[in-house]
């Protein structure tokens, strides 16, 4: 197929990308490389770097003549969104508007857009949580993904669009960036392999869903093969507190020191896990990878 991924310099879109390439599709990339790196896009994609707010991404889609469309593209931090809520809005809403826009205009088949479920969900009263669950997201990044989320799932039932929107747990693997403000995984491993020490926010306690890459690259893929249509929690159901992912960081790199507090940051859930009961029934999807074995190969991808 010819498929668009915007977001595809970054860390799970390089990797959609090449899982998608070496499947024989043929990849246009959209990225303006804020938090990617044109280096992570496999040569065989073509590249656009270009943001999707910006002109040129009318003649990105023109030159793509894109089936399917997997929309990645985003501002993905909770702390810079707190920051600036409307310049996270107008990447994540407007953005995503732009790009829907452009599929509807130029016949896309296919829409799948990464969702969150880490971050729209609050704190639920039960877990894991639903896709029924109403959301309650505590941070602007939750509130606007949920906005561009509503959006897919009501512009491309109305334009004849199969779509997809898939809820991701916390996404780890190699490729996330140690240096970003969110993937402990990636942060914590760089910072015991530096020898560097790594800093918990707030008591450690926090509990996340932590889904490997590759689990969330065959999400997609099931999502682009399906014929319905469908929001999904992409989720292992099982929390683990960030003091936990400390020790086995730690044993693993036999880094011996403490870890530094600091305090809780603000639009932080408290704990989450995801129900994946309905991606099972409908994409055949079931993670694949269990954490120890995902966050051996994350340390091992890290120059020691
Ligand atoms: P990432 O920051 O590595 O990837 C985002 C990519 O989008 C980057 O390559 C960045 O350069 C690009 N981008 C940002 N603004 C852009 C713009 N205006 N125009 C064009 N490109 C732009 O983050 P990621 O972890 O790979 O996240 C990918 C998607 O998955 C995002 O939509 C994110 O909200 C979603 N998601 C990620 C996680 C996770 O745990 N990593 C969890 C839930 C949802």
């Amino acid at each position: 197929m010819r498929i668009l991924v915007t977001g595809g310099a970054g860390f799970i879109g390089s990797h959609l990308v090449d899982r998608l390439v070496a499947e024989g599709h043929q990849v246009a990339v959209v990225d303006d490389c804020s938090t990617g790196f044109r280096t992570q896009v496999c040569e065989g994609a073509s590249f656009h770097e270009i943001s999707i707010c910006g002109n040129g991404l009318e003649a990105a889609f023109q030159a793509a003549e894109p089936e399917a469309v997997f929309h990645l593209a985003a501002q993905t931090s909770v702390v810079r969104s707190l920051r600036d809520p409307s310049g996270d809005a107008e990447i994540n809403i407007q953005g995503t508007l732009r790009v829907l826009q452009q599929s509807v205009a130029r016949g896309v088949r296919r829409f799948i857009f990464s969702s969150t479920g880490g971050a729209i969900y609050g704190d639920p009263a039960t877990l894991p949580a639903t896709e029924a669950y109403l959301p309650r997201p505590s941070s602007p990044y939750g509130v606007s993904k949920l906005a561009a989320e509503s959006y897919v799932a009501a512009i491309c039932p109305a334009s004849g669009i199969r779509f997809a929107a898939l809820r991701y747990g916390n996404v780890y693997g190699p490729r996330q960036d140690p240096f970003g403000e969110a993937g402990v995984i990636a942060i914590f491993a760089n910072a015991m392999i530096t020898g560097t020490r790594p800093v918990i926010f707030g008591d450690g306690n926090q509990e996340r869903d932590y889904v490997f890459v590759d689990d969330a690259v065959e999400a997609n893929l099931l999502a682009l093969a399906a014929d319905r249509d469908g929001v999904f929690n992409i989720g292992t159901g099982e929390g683990t507190s960030v003091q936990k992912i400390f020790e086995t960081i730690a044993a693993e790199t036999h880094y011996r020191g403490q870890p530094a507090h600091a305090p809780e940051r603000p639009g932080e859930v408290k704990r989450i896990h995801l129900d994946a009961g309905y991606a099972a029934r409908v994409l055949d999807w079931r993670p694949r990878v269990p954490l120890a074995d995902g966050l051996r190969r994350t340390i091992k991808s890290f120059p020691n």
